[in-house]
This record gives structure tokens, C-alpha cells and sequence, in this order.
């Protein structure tokens, strides 16, 4: 078992969606650059907390550390000392590809004639059966870096083989390789000598410039540039590839722009902190919480969210419907996070391995609780439970999304479609199964406005099935077999 084996840890078997994949960058001369990067990497590490790594180069030659766990974990002083250079690469993994195991933990390594290349990615290609074919119809040097012979079993390793088998610069390399990929991808990848980041047409995950006094950094989300002391620049384009070296920043587009960015992000992924398209996800979860309330409003005497992501929310829901605001449930935050298996006693405890109610606060109020997604309906059941045998004289629960009915191809990790309680189940009946007094979603409308961002330019695939970059063929053929089961039964 790993850290983060969550489903298993998970006291009601309902582990939240998780995100793949946390990336970082940083050329800076004259920096402590792994120092850095283990900063950037814990400010993310709630993208991924299967394992950490990063790459550093002194110019000469690179070093790649990585490990399974957190990065507090795998990285200590001594390892850090050790990394010494001027440019490096970091990553956060939770895997959606490949198996969770030390060899697919990133950066991924290869070497080539410029001194060798690595590369963290945050996302999931769709292409990967086409792209495995294109590595193997390679040149002569390509024929050796086989399926078998790459380092890992995961699609980033496949984009690294792919880079390594072009003679010439990795900027030229990497303008014949992206405009090959389809899916989702934040790259940041690196030779001996320069700082390289990319992100897909679609921008579906985020990805951010900053400037530091004597360099440059990228990163998934601002709030690892803040950690850092970097001055947020700008957004990595869609279709954008950039690098850093002694020469300064340089840009080109390898594709065209059509932005797509994932609505999940402002939902629950991304930290409160960051800003995405100009807006702070925390004021977004604010204003979703009010049009919740406009929505779905319910006489009732306190708002209480589901900590820690319920609580923007839950205070945009309070402030629009004039229902006081109040901290009824208390996180465990670092339980889900243990080696340490739960004994049974402990493990019968329940969601209380997760939240404690604070009775005082609870006793005999009709509760509005807010909550960021359902997944399998199990956590909300033993929450609604646990309300009430703390005193709660209703519970209302209110949910900052829309019913999460399909699964995603692009780098988030939801339970399988046959698992989610929201296809098949009306409203009322997802109601009746959690045993709350009321249940209302957002609607998609409502969420999409609380972003600012046009609809158009946002991927909602989880939530309406319309996906901006095609699914692969036998994943849709399996999809359609698994919902012609569904509805059969
Ligand atoms: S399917 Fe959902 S989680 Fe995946 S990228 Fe689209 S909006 Fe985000």
C-alpha cells in the first residue's frame, strides 16, 4: 500500500476525484533551483501525492531524483544539497496512466546528445495507440526504444522516447513531437542547458509563467509561484511551447489555440489561492455558493460546509441567503494520508476517521450543508448520519456541482461510470439514498456564469458528455457497451 492508496484508507470507500499530476519548473542562475522546486512541488502536492521527483542540471549533465510518497518524504536536506545546478524540473503524481509504482513516478529520463532529456507532465494523452506507432515506424535509433524498453508504462514516458529519438535541438524536437499529441498536456521538460514548458491546444490544465529576480519559473497553479517569491507573468497559451536558457524567453505556437479549460478545476481541484483566467478560485467558489443559493434556497437556521473544499461555497451560500455561516465539521486533514493501516475499531469509525461534527454548533439547528461533488453518494450518507445523531434537526445538502455522470479522458480520476451514483439516479432518489431532507445541485448554467469564462471555452465533459478532444474509438465503443449495460438492466 502507498500513502495515497485512498480508496483503501478511505473509511467510507468514497474517495474524493483526484487530480493526475502537479508540474514545475525553474531556470535561475545562481538559485538554490532544487530548493525551489521542492517548495513549488509541496505548494502542489494536492494535485498528487503518489509520488515526487524532480531533475536538475548544472549545465552538464542532469540528475533526476524521485520516489514514492510525498514530497516531505522523498526529498530530505542531504538529497537536496545534492542537486545542485541552475535549472530544474519537479513533478506530483497521482497516476490515471500506468501502474503506481517507483519506475512510472516522473521525471521521466532518457538520454540524447543534448546532454540527455527530462519531462514531467500534468494530463492524459488520448493518441497514445497512434504515438506508439509512430516511435516504432522511427528512424533506425528510434527501433531500439520500444514499447518494452521504455522506463515506464505510462504516457509520458511514451512523449519522452518520442523527444529522444530526433537528432538536433529539443526545441526542434519538441515542434515536430506536440503538434503529434491529443489529449490534455502541461509540460515541463528540460536538456542540460534550457528550461522547456508546453501546453495543449485545448489548455484543458492549467499552467503558469512567473518571473523570479534572476530567472524564470513555470508551475501548474500561481499558488507555487507565490511559495517561491515569483511575480505571476502570465498564463502558458494554449498551443504555446516555451523555453528558457542563456539566451533569455523565447515563444512559438505549435498549434492553434482553442481554449477548453477544465471546469473542475474551479470546482475542487485547483487550491483556493491560485488564479486561473484573471479570477482567484476562491472568490469563483464564493459566487458559485451564491448562485447556489439563488437556485436552491431553503429555509433553514445555519450553512455549514463539508471542510475544507465546501468552504468557499458555503460562505458564497450564507452571504446570498442571508442564513448565518457556521464551522460545523472539523477535518482529520492528514488521515487519508497515513502508512499506518487503521486498526477495525478504528476503521468502524466511519467518516469520523475523516470529519468530527462540533455538537454545540449542530444541536437542534436545520442545517444547510455544502458540499463540492457526489461521487459515489457514500461519504454524504455517513455525513448526513452522523448530523443527525449529533443533534441536527434537518439536513440540507447542497452540492457546488452539477451531477458528475461522465468519467474523464482527461487526467482526473473519478470512480468508473458504473460506480458514480449520479447516471441513473434522479435527484430525488440520490436524495432518498443519502437520507437528507433536501438535495439540489447547481446547475450547469449557474456554474458556468460563476466562472466568467464562456461556455465555449470551458471543458464540461463530466457533466454533459460533450468532450472537446475525441476519445479514443475503443474507449467510446466501450463506453457505449457499458451504457447500453446500464440501461439493459
Ligand atoms: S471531463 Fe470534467 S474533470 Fe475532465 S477535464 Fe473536462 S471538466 Fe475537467
Amino acid at each position: 500500500m502507498t500513502c495515497t492508496d485512498a480508496s483503501s484508507l478511505d473509511p467510507v470507500g468514497d474517495p474524493a476525484p483526484r487530480e493526475e499530476c502537479g508540474v514545475f519548473g525553474v531556470w535561475a542562475p545562481g538559485e538554490e533551483v532544487a530548493k525551489l522546486t521542492y517548495y513549488g512541488l509541496f505548494a502542489l502536492q494536492h494535485r498528487g501525492q503518489e509520488s515526487a521527483g524532480m531533475a536538475v542540471s548544472n549545465g552538464d549533465r542532469i540528475m533526476v531524483f524521485k520516489d514514492m510518497g510525498l514530497v516531505s518524504q522523498v526529498f530530505d536536506e542531504p538529497t537536496l544539497n545534492s542537486l545542485t545546478g541552475h535549472l530544474a524540473i519537479g513533478h506530483d503524481r497521482y497516476s490515471t496512466t500506468g501502474a503506481s509504482v517507483w519506475k512510472n513516478a516522473q521525471p521521466t529520463y532518457r538520454p540524447t546528445e543534448n546532454g540527455g532529456l527530462a519531462l514531467a507532465h500534468n494530463g492524459n494523452l488520448t493518441n497514445t495507440e497512434e504515438l506508439e506507432a509512430w516511435l516504432r515506424s522511427r528512424d533506425e535509433r528510434a527501433k531500439i526504444v520500444t514499447k518494452d524498453s521504455m522506463d515506464s508504462t505510462n504516457d509520458t514516458s511514451l512523449v519522452t522516447a518520442l523527444l529522444s529519438t530526433f537528432a538536433g535541438s529539443t526545441w526542434d524536437a519538441a515542434l515536430q513531437v506536440l503538434p503529434r499529441l491529443q489529449g490534455a498536456f502541461c509540460f515541463t521538460f528540460m536538456d542540460a542547458s534550457a528550461l522547456y514548458a508546453a501546453r495543449d491546444p485545448q489548455g484543458i490544465r492549467p499552467l503558469v509563467l512567473g518571473r523570479l529576480e534572476r530567472g524564470w519559473v513555470v508551475a501548474s497553479e500561481t499558488a507555487a509561484l507565490d511559495i517561491v517569491g515569483a511575480t505571476f507573468i502570465r498564463e502558458v497559451e494554449p498551443g504555446e511551447l516555451i523555453a528558457v536558457d542563456s539566451g533569455g524567453l523565447r515563444s512559438v505556437r505549435f498549434a492553434e489555440a482553442n481554449p477548453k479549460g477544465c471546469l473542475f478545476e474551479y470546482v475542487y481541484l485547483a487550491r483556493p489561492d491560485t488564479i486561473i483566467a484573471d479570477r482567484r478560485v476562491h472568490s469563483v467558489r464564493v459566487e458559485i455558493g451564491r448562485t447556489l443559493a439563488l437556485e436552491s434556497p431553503v429555509d433553514a437556521d445555519l450553512v455549514i460546509p463539508t471542510p475544507e473544499s465546501g468552504i468557499p461555497s458555503a460562505i458564497g451560500y450564507a452571504e446570498a441567503s442571508g442564513i448565518p455561516y457556521g464551522l460545523g465539521l472539523v477535518k482529520n486533514s492528514y488521515v487519508g494520508r497515513t502508512f499506518i493501516e487503521p486498526s477495525q475499531t478504528i476503521r468502524q469509525l466511519g467518516i469520523r476517521l475523516k470529519l468530527n461534527p462540533i455538537r454545540d454548533v449542530i444541536e437542534g439547528k436545520r442545517l444547510v450543508v455544502v458540499d463540492d461533488s457526489i461521487v459515489r453518494g457514500n461519504t454524504q450518507r455517513a455525513l448526513v448520519k452522523m448530523l443527525r445523531e449529533a443533534g441536527a434537526a434537518e439536513v440540507h445538502v447542497r452540492i457546488s456541482s452539477p451531477p458528475v455522470e461522465w468519467p474523464c479522458f482527461y487526467g482526473i480520476d473519478f470512480a468508473t461510470r458504473a460506480e458514480l451514483i449520479a447516471p441513473g439516479m434522479t435527484t430525488d432518489e440520490i436524495c432518498r439514498s443519502i437520507g437528507a431532507d433536501s438535495l439540489a445541485y447547481i446547475s450547469l448554467e449557474g456554474l458556468v456564469a460563476s466562472t466568467g469564462v464562456p461556455k465555449r471555452r470551458l471543458c464540461r465533459a463530466c457533466f454533459d458528455g460533450q468532450y472537446p478532444v475525441p476519445v479514443p474509438a475503443r474507449i467510446a465503443e466501450q463506453m457505449r457497451l457499458t451504457v447500453q449495460e446500464e440501461t439493459d438492466e
